[in-house]
């Protein structure tokens, strides 16, 4: 693989998130102690259980708590017909340059979206850079520039950009661009045990595909009727350029998919697709705790939208680099599913069981990055006052919902009360027990990963059975009966 160059955070909240992660064990770079390998990252401790409980939390929302969709968990290498099929294969290319003083490496439509949007008061500039091109030409790239968006351009269109809007390389500030090339993103696979063509695979680029092939195993094993979903939780990998904001863009991330599958003459899409806006908004607020203001919905312009799609918006969040796509709704159609009908020769279809009408469904596609939504999470929570950090994750998805101290690490009785209360709430929440340092620094330790609340026993305790139990948003310590700890925090969390 390419090393490339990863340009420098650009947002000192952005560094101080990343350095947290390091230092407490949210995330922590690949492969470090080779030097790195760029655009990979290792989850440590508690960024494993916010990742848990993120993914946890999508599955029941979902999938468990609805009676219209079901589970599925697909293979990560997959057949190279299924991503011929996709378009993959042949479409599933960025654009990248290079500059050729300082050798980093770019996608060329983020290169020219970020000059846009560190541009923005000179916006009014650009139009007479245009003049000397075709009108309709001239019109479609004033009209990208304005919308801040020129994903989809051709490569000549992105090219012209580059060269009139005279953008430098942000590593090192010089104009010396390669020409603009296409990059497959598809990771290939060769196997070992099959001979030739038959041996080429691919890791998935996305998990959808492996809904698709599987539609008719689905249908053809449950009780399924339509209109319904197939979502599943995996790994895509894609062989990305990205700038290095943490694990907002990796080579290999989790994908939290759903195809919801419905017959147009049945179901009004426009009502659906309302429908699912609706719920990803509610996941994002309600069940992750994230702030509104922070989002937005944006939907597709023409060329960014694929020519299959009628309908495609994202969910925006505002991340310190920017509004970013966090997630994205589209209304497929029924292209997936004819485009593998006509590559396997395969019937993929449903039968009515009414009219026994053989349908060919149409889908709405809810596609989220899991990673993206922690990284969310984490840049929502983020608060600092006077140098003291606190992560106010909503508790739901704090990697541990309490810490126990026992005030004094030197004494016996002490020690020995608090290890029986942690194992006590350990046996239905994840606890941590904690005996470094002062009670102080234990607090500003637990505060810094989002821990909710701590549990410290006193000498008191050990005569009166109640302990103090500090919140990290509102800093009150009322004291609590240890045996009342268990519904005390079960009544919180629910
Ligand atoms: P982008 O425009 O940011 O590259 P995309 O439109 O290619 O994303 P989709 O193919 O729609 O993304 O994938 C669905 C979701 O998967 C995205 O909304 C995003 O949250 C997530 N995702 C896509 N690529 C990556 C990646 N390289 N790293 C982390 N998450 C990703």
């Amino acid at each position: 693989m390419a090393d490339i160059n990863s340009a420098p955070i650009k947002s000192e909240v952005m560094e101080k998130i990343v350095a947290l992660c390091k230092r407490r064990g949210f995330i922590y770079p690949g492969s470090e102690i080779y030097g790195g390998l760029a655009n990979t990252y290792d989850y440590g401790p508690v960024g494993t259980e916010l990742l848990r409980n993120i993914k946890n939390l999508w599955w029941k929302y979902f999938i468990q708590e609805r009676s219209d969709m079901v589970g599925l968990d697909a293979s990560l290498i997959s057949h190279h017909k299924i991503w011929e099929a996709s378009g993959h294969t042949a479409g599933f290319a960025d654009a990248m340059v290079d500059c050729k003083s300082c050798k980093s490496r770019y996608r060329a439509d983020h290169l020219i979206e970020d000059f846009i949007e560190g541009n923005e008061d000179n916006l009014e500039k650009f139009p007479e850079k245009f003049n000397s091109l075709e009108k309709s030409l001239k019109d479609k790239l004033l009209e990208s520039i304005s919308a801040a968006k020129v994903e989809g351009l051709s490569i000549e269109e992105l090219t012209i950009l580059v060269e009139k809007l005279g953008i430098s390389c942000p590593n090192c500030g010089k104009k010396d661009w390669t020409s603009i090339r296409k990059f497959n993103q598809l990771f290939p696979v060769q196997l070992g045990i099959v001979e030739g063509e038959q041996g080429q695979a691919y890791l998935r680029g996305e998990t959808a595909q492996g809904i698709f092939i599987n539609f008719t195993n689905v249908v053809n094993s449950n009780r399924v009727r339509l209109p319904f979903g197939i979502g599943q939780i995996g790994k895509s990998f894609r062989n990305e350029i990205t700038l290095g904001n943490s694990v907002f863009r990796t080579i290999e991330f989790e994908q939290g998919e759903i195809e919801y599958f419905f017959d147009p003459e049945v179901t009004d899409w426009e009502k659906a697709y309302e429908e699912w806006k609706k719920t990803m908004d509610t996941f994002v607020t309600k069940k992750l705790g994230v702030k509104g203001s922070n989002l937005r919905w944006r939907p597709h312009t023409d060329e960014e939208r694929s020519f299959y799609s009628q309908r495609t918006e994202d969910l925006e969040y505002k991340f310190p680099f920017g509004f970013k796509e966090l997630w994205g709704l589209a209304y497929r159609t029924n292209y997936d599913l004819n485009q593998h009908r006509e590559f396997s020769k395969k019937e993929l279809s449903i039968v009515d069981p009414q009219t026994q009408k053989k349908i060919v469904p149409h889908v709405i596609e809810p596609a989220v990055g899991i990673n993206r939504l922690l990284l969310m999470t984490l840049v929502d929570a983020y608060e600092e006052t006077e140098g003291r950090i606190v992560l106010k994750l909503d508790p739901k998805i704090a990697p541990y919902k309490v810490a126990v101290f026992p005030l004094l690490a030197n004494k016996e009785p002490l020690v020995a009360k608090a290890q029986e209360i942690f194992n006590e709430l350990k046996k239905d929440l994840m606890v941590v027990l904690d005996d470094r340092g002062n009670i102080g620094k234990r607090y500003l330790a637990q505060d810094e990963i989002g821990t909710p609340w701590c549990v410290t026993v006193d000498f008191e305790s050990l005569d009166d059975g109640m302990v103090t139990v500090r919140d990290r948003d509102t800093k009150e310590q009322p004291r609590v009966s240890i045996a009342d700890l268990h519904d005390y925090f079960a009544k919180r969390l629910t």
